[in-house]
């Protein structure tokens, strides 16, 4: 983390020439259960990850925003008077769309100085692990530091979503930016993405002797375009058929009246939505009762119901879940929106290695691209370094 600190010190000097006045970083996430429910109003349990996007920010004299990252060779330039969705392209839409957004949350656009920024990360690009929500995470509190805001990180997070769908154009709900401005280490962030409370629930994982593994396969998902949008428009469908406001109103209880007035298609989606819900409650429940060891099944149930009934899995997850499951993993299911993008095992820590051979042996086999199997730990979320 430090050498990164200090990369972005010098890149930053580089590209602009002065010292930045701050670095701030923010973490990628792990979801550890709840997966499309975000933005059926529901629950979700995700974690901050010990791997952060990193960035220096000097303040401007002038009305210039310039944003650089050592992902791209350009230098983005934007007056604050053009700050509009419409003129953000490309990846620096996150970063500007992030300074538009605090405009429509309190901010005075017209009375705030420009800036520079430059932007490192080591949070994998599109594994499922939101590097989004850490570039638009660490922005956001860089921003309300320097132009002295004083906005909630609730009110934050709102603001990477909204730079999320409306500059970047990609419909995603309040979980990544939650995690990565309220995790802490070794704990998740119990989010309830209808009222946005939000509650720090002890994970254990370290006492366990428990590790958290990924398995990034390599496969891209996108979530601008395909099969996200069109799950989201699924369980939209599912909610006006059966006149509620969202998703989170309906309960277990109420399938079986759900699958009379839906089409198969739809109550597949449907009951994914409600029993992942009750998945992590139970989840949230069986942490605090039992430890982590006791929520293997949970992360079992999740994947089996992403595959069969959300059907957002590709074969590349499957053999990740199902290795791991044969590897000594408690549970393991598949992260993040799908068609792509990694699997999470827990593990006892005795048994990564083995894990992670067995998980190049299973993919050579199957004559997939070799994936990228690593261990992370629940970390602190945003904030100055
Ligand atoms: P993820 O699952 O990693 O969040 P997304 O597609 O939502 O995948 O977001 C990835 C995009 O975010 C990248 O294509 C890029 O435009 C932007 N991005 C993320 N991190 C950085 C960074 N450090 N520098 C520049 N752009 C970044
Ligand atoms: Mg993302």
């Amino acid at each position: 983390m430090s050498d990164m600190r200090d990369e972005v010190r010098a890149r930053f000097f580089e590209t602009f020439g002065s010292e930045p006045g701050g670095i701030w970083s923010a973490p990628g996430r792990v979801n550890l259960i709840g997966e499309h429910t975000d933005y059926n109003d529901g629950f979700v349990l995700p974690f901050a990850i010990d791997r952060r996007t990193v960035l220096g920010l000097g303040l401007r004299e002038d009305r210039m925003l310039r944003v650089a990252s050592a992902f791209a060779d350009e230098l983005v330039e934007l007056d604050l008077s053009d700050l509009s969705p419409n003129n953000l392209h490309g990846w620096s839409a996150y970063p500007l769309g992030v300074a538009w957004a605090l405009g429509e949350h309190g901010a005075d656009l017209a009375a705030v100085p420009g800036f520079d920024i430059f932007i490192d990360s080591d949070v994998p690009v599109g594994a499922g692990l939101s590097s989004s929500a850490a570039i638009e995470s660490a922005v956001a509190v860089a921003l309300n530091d320097v132009w002295h805001l004083n906005l909630d990180r609730r009110t934050l997070a709102l603001v990477g979503q909204l730079a999320e769908n409306k500059a970047v154009g990609a419909p995603t709900g309040i979980m990544d930016q939650s995690a990565s401005l309220l995790g802490r280490a070794d704990c998740a962030v119990f989010l309830d993405c209808r009222s946005l409370d939000s509650e720090i629930i002890d994970l254990g994982f370290t006492a366990a002797g428990l590790e958290l593994v990924i398995i990034d396969t390599g496969v891209s998902h996108s979530h601008a375009t395909g099969g996200y949008a069109e799950r989201r428009a699924s369980c939209e469908l599912g909610a006006r058929l059966l006149e509620v406001e969202s998703l989170r109103e309906v309960t277990v209880t109420d399938l079986p009246r759900a699958r009379n007035l839906l089409d198969d298609v739809t109550f597949r989606r449907v009951r994914h939505v409600v029993t992942e819900n009750q998945r992590v409650l139970d989840t949230v429940r069986t942490l605090r009762e039992h430890g982590a060891r006791a929520i293997g099944d949970l992360l079992d149930a999740s994947h089996r119901s992403m595959r069969e009934d959300f059907e957002i899995s590709v074969s590349e997850l499957d053999l990740a879940v199902e290795t791991a499951q044969m590897n000594g993993a408690i549970g393991a299911r598949m992260t993040g929106g799908g068609f792509g993008g990694a699997a999470i095992a827990l593990i006892p820590s005795e048994d990564v290695s083995r894990l992670q051979v067995a998980i190049d042996g299973a993919f050579a086999e199957h004559g997939f691209g070799q994936p990228d199997t690593f261990v992370v730990r629940a970390a602190d979320g945003a904030g100055r370094d």
